[in-house]
């Protein structure tokens, strides 16, 4: 299985999570803001005009936020370091593809972390299939990603979690 960097890597990366997602206004965010609108705090440069402030200026939730490394994989392997800013219409395809590369990324996680469990022979071979159909030999596409989003896996690592609670 190929090593996949699972940590986000910000400097690389045409930040995603402060455009293609969507949040609320709560105690994590300070204000409503809908998917594909860049966050109002967003610089030009993919920074955050308030990164040393963010849980004083009601943005706990960005704080907390993790991409496991899917934000700086879209910017360079799917769309070979391109930004959304400058191709408004590859846009959308890139938040698409954004949103299930976190997905891929977030199960990667857990199912590293699930290695270290007391798991029996038949988890721990399950865990091995779901890894490697996250990380398949050719790279993804958004079209692959797409696909794969529909194809059922992520219910069925879902389930599979659903069965490992007793073992965390
Ligand atoms: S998507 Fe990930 S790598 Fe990109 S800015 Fe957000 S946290 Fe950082």
């Amino acid at each position: 299985m190929r090593k996949i960097k699972l940590e986000p890597d910000c400097e690389n990366c045409a930040a995603y999570c402060c455009v293609a997602l969507a949040f609320d206004q709560s105690n994590m965010f300070a204000y409503d803001k809908k998917a594909a609108e860049p966050c109002k705090h967003l610089t030009k440069d993919h920074a955050c005009n308030i990164h040393e402030q963010l849980t004083d200026k009601g943005f706990a939730g960005c704080v907390r936020y993790n991409c496991f490394g899917a934000g700086q994989r879209v910017t360079n392997e799917l769309f070979a370091g391109k930004s959304w800013r400058d191709h408004p219409n590859e846009a959308q395809k890139m938040f698409d593809a954004y949103r299930v590369m976190h997905n891929v990324h977030e199960f990667l996680a857990m199912l590293e972390a699930a290695r270290k469990l007391k798991l029996d022979s038949v988890q721990i071979k399950q865990v091995e299939v779901f890894q490697n159909e996250l990380s398949p030999a050719s790279a993804w596409t958004p079209a692959t990603l797409a696909a794969f989003q529909s194809s059922g896996v992520f219910d069925e690592i879902r389930f599979f979690f659903r069965g490992l609670s007793d073992r965390a």
